[in-house]
């Protein structure tokens, strides 16, 4: 069986979400660790965690997937942005380990004009900033499309990354089929050369979640449009095929098309029918 669910708001608490992921045949969630354009997020309720962890485990949940808020910028050229994304990414840290087998997936940042290199080594420095043997999570760097300076839009950017930071136990990578798509990844018709291509630079240990969404935009576009299962240039039959790999199957697969509740129960029950 697949581990498959998608993106919801977690506003209403955790044991809300993961009957709502129930209601939908989902077995994991992905959720924004705060409001995506940043700001303060609430404390949690360790009663609420407490329900949600009955429920997942009553359902076989795979780990869920925190989203770090999209303005974090690790390698922005601002220190005092800098710093913010290393204060949001520890409070961040420090709440989750109360959900120890949550993924923590943040966006690796765009370097502004300062180049890929300053900006690799700004993530590298975030990283090895607040990284810490105590915290249980696993942190997962996204594959992302090279739009405007994105840093993260070849394998060897991201292993640059990982290579770079202290604690790399702790670092796994989420692979985001439009993302790698706009960025010239073949996954239509290549997807076994990509994936060599992954374990060589990176290694397929490392690859612990999926983005499942079809791309608006052509391959290699290195733009960031997100669109619904068969409606893209992706395809559903590429995407289905894409969640049978024998090493995408057992990974959480975190639906974020462009979709209501119906629309996402409907893509779940698409893909699970499809299983080979
Ligand atoms: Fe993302
Ligand atoms: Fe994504
Ligand atoms: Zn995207």
């Amino acid at each position: 069986m697949l581990n498959i669910g998608c993106h919801l708001s977690v506003s209403k608490g955790f044991s809300h979400i993961a009957k709502e992921a129930v209601s939908i045949n989902a077995n994991t969630f992905q959720f924004f660790t705060r409001n995506p354009q940043g700001g303060k997020a609430k404390d949690w309720d360790i009663t609420d965690i407490e329900n949600y962890k009955k429920t997942a485990a009553e359902h076989h949940f795979a780990p869920i997937v925190a989203h770090a808020p999209y303005t974090l910028n690790p390698c922005s050229d601002n220190p005092q942005t800098r710093e913010f994304a290393q204060m949001v990414f520890a409070q961040d840290l420090s709440k989750l380990s109360l959900i120890p087998d949550a993924y923590y997936n943040f966006h690796p940042g765009s370097h502004v004009g300062q180049g890929t290199q300053q900006g690799i080594n700004m993530i590298v420095d975030l990283l090895n900033n607040v990284l810490k043997p105590e915290f249980p999570n696993m942190v997962l760097l996204e594959t992302m499309s090279g739009k405007g300076s994105e840093i993260g839009k070849t394998f060897a950017e991201l292993s640059e990354i990982i290579s770079g930071v202290k604690l790399k136990e702790k670092l796994g990578v989420c692979m985001d089929t439009c993302h790698i798509f706009a960025a010239g990844y073949d996954i239509v018709h290549n997807l076994d050369n990509v994936l060599a291509d992954f374990d060589k630079i990176i290694g397929l240990t490392k690859l612990k979640a999926v983005h499942l969404n079809d791309s608006l935009m052509p391959f290699a576009s290195h733009k960031d449009r997100h669109a619904k299962i068969g409606e893209g240039e992706i395809g559903a039959k590429a995407l289905t095929e894409f969640v049978n790999n024998p090493y995408i199957k057992n990974l959480p697969i975190i639906l974020e098309t462009p979709n209501e509740i119906d629309g996402y129960a409907r893509e779940i029950q698409f893909l699970r029918s499809s299983t080979i």
